[in-house]
């Protein structure tokens, strides 16, 4: 053939080439990223990120998840960048779709209503099948079932700093169960009755709420009431036991029955972040302060200036809502007006 040498030729492939290389991580985990054929741009740049500044240096491997069958450009697309083992998954119809027993006149009514006020989502089935599978689903798939730690990654963000340490093992050695970057405030509209059913749970199984708990990070008032805050779920790192332990299960099932991933929009962020601050205890769950995180429009830039230099931070710190959301979670709801005031600065600028 008449093929011109390439300088590629010269490049011996490293080795890892000849499989995955299982015996390079050190924490029993995966990445997982849910999202369509359509999110492929998106997808490409978070595993970019990703590899890039974390997992190259170990290797963890990808699952992807979609409840319809993943192209070949996008597995091609996607798997070009990931050095480790990648699997793509279909997600079972009987995980994703709104339920027979939900009664579709009355979800389509709350639906119409959300839509005349205005909420983000208001009126999409899809978005509420995707909540509904991340609070109660995600964690039962097959390919996940070998796992025990996560690191969920969705498409289009951004990973800012050099990952040196192994969040897998910081978990693992400090016992802890659920790991975030950044809190966020709930619209009270898609959860009208979330807390009650919240609050008719913990009456019903008091035995499942964890001593020591973070009830005061959602709950002004010892649990009469929801304050709204959350860790943003686009971000976690967590332990999978805790989700198919018997008191989430239990938490997933009551809240499930309600209707209210349909009849309300019910969102997995509130959903995790109410299960792991009444059900495990409040030194399991981490901020991690040091891992630079963006999903528009919010960023976490660490504070500290040693980490940013060592993380070789591509974010400007003057811009990050982190710490904000290590006061919230710290101080509960005390600090909400000084986080209205830097958001309003920060949107307007
Ligand atoms: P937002 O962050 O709340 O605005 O919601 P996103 O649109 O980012 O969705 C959250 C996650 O679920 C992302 O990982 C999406 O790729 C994924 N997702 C949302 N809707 C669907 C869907 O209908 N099918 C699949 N397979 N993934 C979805
Ligand atoms: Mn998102």
């Amino acid at each position: 053939s008449n093929k011109h040498p390439s300088y590629l030729d010269t490049i011996e492939p490293p080795e890892t080439d000849s499989g995955p290389p299982t015996s390079i991580y050190k924490a029993n985990a995966t990445l997982v990223m849910l999202a369509r054929n359509s999110d492929i741009d998106g997808a490409v740049r978070s595993v970019r990120d990703m590899e890039d500044r974390f997992n190259a240096r170990h290797g963890y491997p990808w699952v992807f998840l979609n409840e319809e069958p993943f192209s070949d450009e996008f597995k091609q697309r996607v798997g070009v960048l990931i050095r480790g083992q990648k699997q793509f998954g279909l997600v079972p119809k009987e995980h994703w779709h709104q339920p027979s027993w939900i009664d579709e006149n009355k979800a389509s009514e709350a639906r119409q209503k959300m839509v005349e006020d205005n909420i983000i989502y208001g009126d999409s089935v899809s978005y509420r099948n995707m909540c509904r599978y991340n609070s109660g689903f995600f964690y039962r798939h097959e390919l996940l079932q070998q796992y025990r730690w996560y690191w969920r990654v969705e498409p289009d963000v951004h990973f800012h700093c050099d990952i040196l340490e192994d969040p897998f093992l910081f978990m693992q050695t400090h016992n802890k169960t659920y790991g975030f970057t950044i809190t966020m405030y709930e619209f009270d509209k898609t959860i009208p009755t979330l807390w009650s059913a919240v609050r008719e749970f913990v009456q019903k199984y008091p035995q499942y709420v964890a001593k020591g708990n973070a009830m005061d990070f959602i709950s002004e008032n010892n649990g009469e009431s929801y304050n709204l805050c959350h860790f943003w779920s686009n971000f976690e790192i967590a332990d999978l036991d805790f989700w198919r332990g018997e008191a989430y299960s239990a938490f997933f099932d009551h809240l499930d029955a309600k209707g209210g991933f349909y009849y309300e929009r019910w969102g997995d962020a509130p959903v995790h972040s109410i299960a792991a601050a009444l059900f495990a205890r409040k030194d399991q769950i981490h901020f991690f302060r040091e891992i630079g995180y963006e999903h528009n429009p919010y960023t976490h830039c660490p504070a500290e200036e040693d980490s940013w230099v060592r993380g070789r931070c591509a974010c400007n710190r003057e811009r990050s809502f982190g710490e904000f959301s290590h006061a919230i979670f710290a101080h509960g709801d005390r600090v909400t007006w000084i986080m209205l005031t830097w958001v309003a600065q920060t949107t307007t600028a």
